[in-house]
């Protein structure tokens, strides 16, 4: 039997069959959480006009110490009326604009202001408390590169540069189907071998966390008919995801209704644990995900292939996974022939990162999975990582 491949070789073959999708103008305040397509640059100097960092008086370094007329007040978007002259002073508040003329402002604690004038004690430096015209930014600098997710700090300095539209990739609409007979949603009673479905809500919100507009999950029991419908809905987005119903049993039906409906399997199984009996394959445009049924596998694998898939259906510069160097907190057994993502809780260690695996490390526990904020990567080999070996893990949000 061939060697399974492994969780890098997988992924390979899933970004070999992303096409990005293309790129639509969205107005910058609903650009949070998407990627853009274009660089973009200032359309002005940032700031605009040398400004002020203090409330205080602006003036001429050469004029100080000294004892200076105050001429004007300028506030924040009230620019003065006429230059600065020497032996000058004017009010400014932060954010004003520093008057030509001037090239220093002293802070308003820092002098006593009487009669019309204020008393300087010390000698201020050229440019003290100025931002410069442009220090930030200049006019047609880059300010996001391609490729880059918009988080707050981007849209902040996409609006601060007078950016009011960007480009990006339209959102990849995305398709849960969780299998299985033996499943009931929240909220209904359970009969005898009957489970809570747990995939469906989860994946729904890993997939939107991604940047994926997600449609209402399903869930179908283990019925030939029932798989074909609903996987038939389902590939008419961009992604489909499935939960359970790709191991080898005689109910596991997900792959062979897949066949029939068209999609071509790319691999089935990768030496990765939890996780193994992942499969993926294409339909026309749609990439198509079959993680089992475990719902701790099915989150290991979206973290592995899905969220990497969508990021670079997005246009994303560094579609990850993105993994992180951490130090094991103790000491963890090898599997031989599969890379092990286990459930691990973050702590800090002076300048270390330290990886604490969770107990109950199976795949069924979705309770105990959610206490952890990493899955630290246990390289397949024999024998075991003591504690204080230098892993890699991957952040869960
Ligand atoms: P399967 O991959 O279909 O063989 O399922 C493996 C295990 O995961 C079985 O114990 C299932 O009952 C369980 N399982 C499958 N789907 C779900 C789900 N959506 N929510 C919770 N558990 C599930
Ligand atoms: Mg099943």
């Amino acid at each position: 039997m061939a060697a399974l491949l492994t969780f890098e070789e997988a992924l390979r073959e899933i970004l070999a069959r992303v096409r990005p999708l293309p790129a639509e103008t969205v107005r910058l305040a609903t650009a949070a959480g998407r990627v853009l397509a274009t660089d973009v640059t200032a359309a002005v100097d940032l700031p605009p006009f040398p400004s002020s960092a203090m409330d205080g008086f602006a003036v001429r370094a050469d004029d100080t110490p000294g004892r200076l007329p105050v001429v004007e007040r300028i506030a924040a978007g009230r620019p003065a009326t006429r230059p600065l002259a020497a032996g000058q002073a004017m009010a400014i508040a932060t954010g004003g604009v520093v008057p030509e003329g001037a090239d220093a402002v002293v802070p308003i604690e820092r002098v006593v202001e009487d009669d019309g004038a204020i008393e300087i004690a010390a000698r201020l430096e050229h440019g003290e408390h100025v931002r410069p015209r442009g220090g930030d930014l200049a006019a047609g600098d880059l300010v996001v590169r391609a490729g880059a997710f918009v988080r707050a700090a981007e849209l902040g300095a996409l609006a601060a540069a007078g950016v009011d539209a960007v480009s990006c990739a339209r959102r990849p609409s995305a398709a849960v189907v969780s299998t299985g007979t033996e499943l009931r949603l929240p909220g209904e009673s359970l009969e005898p071998g009957q489970i809570f479905e747990a995939n469906g809500v989860m994946l729904a919100a890993a997939l939107a966390s991604a940047g994926a507009v997600v449609t209402p999950p399903e869930s179908v029991s283990d019925d030939e008919a029932a798989h074909r419908a609903a996987l038939e809905r389902g590939l008419s987005a961009d992604v489909l995801v499935t939960s359970g119903g790709v191991s080898v049993g005689p109910h596991d039906l997900v792959r062979t209704i897949e066949a029939e409906l068209g999609v071509e399997e790319v691999f089935w199984k990768v030496a990765v644990k939890p996780g193994k009996p992942v499969s993926f394959g294409v339909r026309d445009g749609t990439l198509v995900f079959g993680l089992p049924g475990n719902p701790v596998s099915s989150l290991v694998c979206f973290e592995l292939f899905v969220r990497p898939a969508l990021r670079a259906l997005q246009g994303a510069r560094e579609p990850g996974p993105a993994f992180a160097p951490g130090e094991l907190a103790a000491s963890v057994r090898r599997n031989p022939e599969r890379d092990e993502f286990l459930r691990a809780r973050l702590r800090s260690g002076g300048d270390r990162v330290l990886l604490e695996p969770l107990t109950g490390q199976e795949s069924h526990m979705i309770a105990r999975a959610a206490a952890a904020d990493a899955l630290v990567l246990a390289p397949r080999g024999e024998g075991e990582l003591g504690p204080g070996t230098t892993v890699r893990y991957l952040a869960l949000r």
